[in-house]
């Protein structure tokens, strides 16, 4: 949902409407959801300043990245964001080292903001770079793929084994 500074009345703007992944522009194969991602945001102003408040939650799906079983990861943050005008500010423009407090600033543009914008990027960044479907999970034996979550496979010893047999066929010249 489009926003424009100059239209936000005293009280705010309340965004509440469930978003699809789609409209976020956030397929891809790494992690999925089962229904749209629930927003509810409250976007007010503070004389130039976009304030947006809320909370964005969303049950996300991944493989895990040691078992590959499918396993569901549950986003639920809140959202307090202050936009500053991108336009006229001296810092928006060009390339420039980012300083500590820069980071943390975040800007609109062409005089409002984006709400599936705001999103996104709160989604991104609420998401890890690997997800396990639990903290013991012992993931997949090397040799024979077996889910060792489900019970030990038969193989000797994990991991090296395989390789220690390809050296030995390697060694006697029938690879
Ligand atoms: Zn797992
Ligand atoms: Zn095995």
């Amino acid at each position: 949902m489009w926003i424009r500074l100059s239209e936000i009345p005293p009280q705010g703007v309340t965004v509440s409407s469930p978003v699809p992944l789609a409209q976020l522009g956030l397929v891809n194969e790494a992690w999925w959801t089962d229904g749209p991602v629930r927003i509810q945001l409250l976007v007010t102003r503070e004389s130039d300043l976009i304030l947006v408040d809320g909370d964005i939650s969303a049950s996300l799906k991944f493989h895990c990245s040691r078992c590959l079983q499918e396993c569901a990861y549950a986003v639920n943050g809140a959202v307090h964001l202050t936009l500053a005008p991108a336009e006229g500010g001296a810092r928006a423009e060009g390339p420039h080292q980012l300083q500590a407090d820069e980071l943390e600033q975040l800007y609109y543009r062409e005089g409002g903001v984006e709400t599936n914008d705001v999103v996104r990027e709160q989604l991104l960044l609420s998401i890890p770079m690997r997800v396990v479907c639990r903290p013991d999970c012992r993931g997949l034996c090397a040799s024979c793929g077996k889910n060792l979550n489900e019970g030990p496979c038969g193989c000797p010893a994990p991991a090296a084994s395989r390789l220690a047999e390809q050296l030995k066929r390697w060694q006697s010249g029938d690879a």
